[in-house]
């Protein structure tokens, strides 16, 4: 008797605590996933492992990277949601923080170094869109793989399926790593809306979307339609027409942030509808930091020199772009008899660039793959950092030192070759064979 009203007071008083707090957190959250978890407001470790977790945070190698990024990752890891913590996605810590990709890169880099996470490598299965398996190292990655899920044979794409993650190194925290049911919206966070219209059904939907590329799809829609949502855009509204041999829409490009959707179903059934966030190629999970991109972080590279690629298993990279630097020499103020000669000076001077450039392009989330002679190539897996950095090449040039700059952007493959890194292909090439038309110092050439 006493225990059924304490189990029914108590059980409600925590039910309506729970609840306040869900709905607290919906109020100021736009998606659940974006902040606190509701469920376990204490956060996910003991007093004595935050002060622990605290203490390796003032530890040198978190000296380089950006502090908010680091306070971020210090917050996420102390009071972020466990199930979470199991699978630490990079990209998307870096959406939500709205941070770029490298700065959370050098952060989670800098937590592996001092043992609070550790790196695996995920083999995405294309055809059931998860995760199918898990390795410690790259070298581990088959060529092959078997999804037991989908009962499939995949290729193991390291451009495409096979991501880096993160996870909670040993004692410092306990992450949940029990498996939910797979069809559940934890395992679908790029799908923001979901919905069964019924036949000449209209329903308008406000919604909050994030940059990127999304597309209208269906089980029992004939195609699918693409839409894009960028914050330089002022459109807010969108309607898609559901007919029987396609789907009209009023806008194909949104501003982000707090939109609405009118779904009309002219079909004379009912239709489910999905609003999916996609890759740029519309095939592939947009969260996925592939193996062939992370090759392009300089904190990645220093720290793990062996998990980029390894000579038997080449990665095909599908756009990728390349700054080429050429260092000259300014001879005006040097006398007639030594203008011909390269001397130790102008090695010094060239040394110094060099320096210079390594930390600019890490600065810029690239970097720095090789120097030969007074040229220095550096790699980026974001056209608009590659176009930034070398931008500031030029804007930064040391005393006595111009540069002819050259930028393209496309596939490569990425290999080791002798223990070093190495791209190779068209474009790169046309890259460095621009050098030679450029001839005007203090511009970039792109090509
Ligand atoms: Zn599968």
């Amino acid at each position: 008797m006493f225990s059924k009203v304490q189990i029914g007071r108590r059980a409600r008083r925590q039910f309506e605590t729970l609840y306040k707090r869900i709905d607290a957190i919906a109020v100021t959250s736009h998606s659940a996933s974006n902040g606190p978890d509701p469920y376990q407001p204490g956060g996910s470790v003991s007093t004595r492992q935050r002060r622990k977790i605290e203490c390796l945070f003032r530890e040198p190698s978190f000296e380089s990277c950006d502090a908010s990024v680091a306070n971020a990752l210090l917050e996420f890891l102390t009071y972020g949601n466990r199930q979470e913590l199991a699978r630490i996605r990079p990209l998307v810590l870096a959406r939500r923080w709205q941070k770029k990709v490298h700065l959370v890169i050098d952060a989670l880099v800098a937590a592996t170094s001092c043992g609070i996470l550790r790196l695996r490598w995920e083999i995405y299965c294309p055809v059931c869109k998860s995760a199918s398996a898990t390795r410690d190292s790259l070298c581990e990655v088959d060529e092959d793989h078997h999804c037991l899920v989908c009962r499939q044979d995949i290729r193991t794409d390291f451009s495409h399926a096979v991501e880096l993650t993160f996870a909670p190194g040993e004692g410092c925290i306990r992450p949940d790593r029990q498996a939910y049911c797979r069809g559940g919206p934890a395992h679908a966070r790029h799908v923001p809306l979901q919905m069964i219209l019924p036949p000449d059904a209209s329903r308008t939907i406000a919604i909050h979307l994030c940059e990127g590329n999304y597309q209208v799809r269906g089980v029992r829609l004939p195609i699918c339609i693409d839409l894009h949502v960028d914050p330089e855009l002022s459109s807010r509204r969108a309607s898609f027409e559901l007919k029987s041999e396609a789907i009209s829409l009023s806008e194909s490009s949104l501003s982000s942030g707090d939109v609405s959707l009118t779904f009309s179903n002219r079909h004379r059934h009912d239709v489910l509808v999905r609003l999916e966030r996609v890759s740029a190629d519309g095939r592939f999970d947009p969260d996925l930091l592939c193996a062939a991109q992370v090759a392009t972080f300089d904190s990645f590279r220093n720290q793990f020199p062996k998990e980029i690629a390894s000579l038997g298993h080449p990665i095909d990279i599908q756009s990728i772009s390349f700054v080429v630097c050429e260092f000259v020499i300014d001879r005006s103020n040097v006398d007639r008899v030594s203008v011909e000669r390269f001397g130790i000076e102008d090695y010094q001077r060239l040394q110094c660039e060099l320096q210079r450039l390594r930390a600019l392009f890490a600065k810029c989330g690239g970097t720095l793959m090789k120097s030969i002679g007074s040229e220095a190539v550096g790699v980026f897996m974001d056209e608009s950092c590659a176009k930034k950095a070398a931008q500031q090449v030029i804007q930064q040039a040391g005393a006595g030192v111009g540069h002819r700059v050259t930028l393209a952007t496309g596939p490569a493959i990425l290999a080791a070759v002798e223990g070093r890194h190495e791209y190779f292909g068209e474009t790169l090439a046309r890259a460095r064979s621009a050098l030679g038309y450029q001839k005007v110092p203090g511009t970039v050439l792109e090509v």
